[in-house]
């Protein structure tokens, strides 16, 4: 369940709210990112099997993820992977969440 970017999608509100198909929870989360994200985010948007899952996905890893879209453009299954591992995009998201930071290194060194 990691995302290209190296968050661990099975520890996403979104995701976990879209498992037990609970939508108070939805709720409680479109609230929640609206105000993080300054954005107008609704119940149902809020609906994501996870990154890699070839599911259901919340729009933004869908159509506005700059990571992800680099991943599946050049058939990565996460940064881990990328030969220019880490570039100036992934450095700036990883300063926001260092956890996917930490998840990208443990791959890499398993892939070593
Ligand atoms: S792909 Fe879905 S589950 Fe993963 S971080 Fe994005 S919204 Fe959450
Ligand atoms: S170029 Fe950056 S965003 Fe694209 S796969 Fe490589 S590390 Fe990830």
């Amino acid at each position: 369940m990691i995302a290209c970017c190296g968050l661990d999608c099975s520890l996403c509100e979104a995701y976990m709210a879209t498992r037990s198909d609970d939508d108070a929870r939805r709720a409680q989360v479109a609230k929640e990112w609206s105000v993080l994200y300054n954005t107008d985010i609704q119940p149902e948007h809020i609906c994501c099997d996870g990154c890699r899952a070839g599911g259901r996905l919340f729009f933004y890893c869908d159509t506005m993820c700059e990571i992800r879209k680099c991943c599946m453009e050049n058939d990565l299954a996460n940064c881990a992977e990328c030969v220019d591992y880490p570039c100036d995009i992934l450095r700036g998201f990883i300063k926001i969440a260092p956890e996917a930071g930490e998840s990208l290194e443990q791959l890499r060194a398993e892939l070593e």
